[in-house]
């Protein structure tokens, strides 16, 4: 199953699969580059549920490419998925919002519909982020909304990172502490006290 990736080493999206290595580690091999070029996770590396969450967003259906006669759908706060060209063999793909859309009277040539509006984006990351600049429809795809049903690996991989969060939790709420840190870290609830104080009343 295809995936959009926001790889760690450049922030930019790719197409990519998943596999397991082994029971910890996910990988992420891009498609159209080779191994060297995958990247490895370990779900011991994810440490808290907020690092659990970051990485989940790292991943999403694969932005669709819009189509000439599909421009219209591509309108002031619509969300993008946009090329920007590194170097003329490198473009890769970063986020941006529509903040305008100039639009122009669509050609027909052969048959075919041509799109010549020009579309003004603010970028959200990459190279150009924050900034503003006009780009053409064919540079430009649709982000594909979320699934609440993610790719099983995924879905498995962060199952394990969870609980491995918990055990670790669980390690620390049951190794015994300083009575003054504890006194500070742990109060007790109010049926605790209540019961102390009921039980002192008794020893009275
Ligand atoms: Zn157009």
């Amino acid at each position: 199953m295809a995936l959009e990736f926001r790889s760690q080493m450049d922030d930019a999206w790719y197409d990519a699969r998943i596999v397991m290595d082994g029971y910890d580690c996910l990988r992420v091999k891009f498609i159209g580059f080779p191994d060297d070029h995958d990247e490895v996770f370990d779900a011991n590396n994810l440490t808290s549920f907020k690092d659990i969450a970051e990485f989940r967003r790292r991943f999403r259906p694969v932005s669709v490419q819009v189509q000439d006669n599909e421009c219209s759908q591509v309108a002031k706060g619509t969300l993008v998925c946009v090329a920007h060209a590194v170097c003329p063999d490198d473009r890769r793909f970063y986020d941006a919002v529509v903040y305008k859309v100039l639009h122009e009277e669509h050609r027909f040539v052969k048959g075919e519909e041509e799109c010549p509006c020009s579309f003004i984006l603010f970028w959200r990351h990459g190279p150009k982020a924050g900034c503003l600049t006009v780009q053409d429809l064919e540079n430009i795809c649709r982000v594909q909304p979320r699934r609440s049903k993610m790719n099983p690996l995924l879905t498995s991989f962060l199952e394990t990172a969870r609980e491995k969060i918990e055990i670790t939790l669980s390690k620390i709420c049951a190794t015994p502490h300083e009575p003054a840190y504890d006194e500070k870290a742990c109060r007790p609830s109010v049926s605790q006290r209540l019961k102390q104080k009921h039980s002192e009343t008794y020893l009275k």
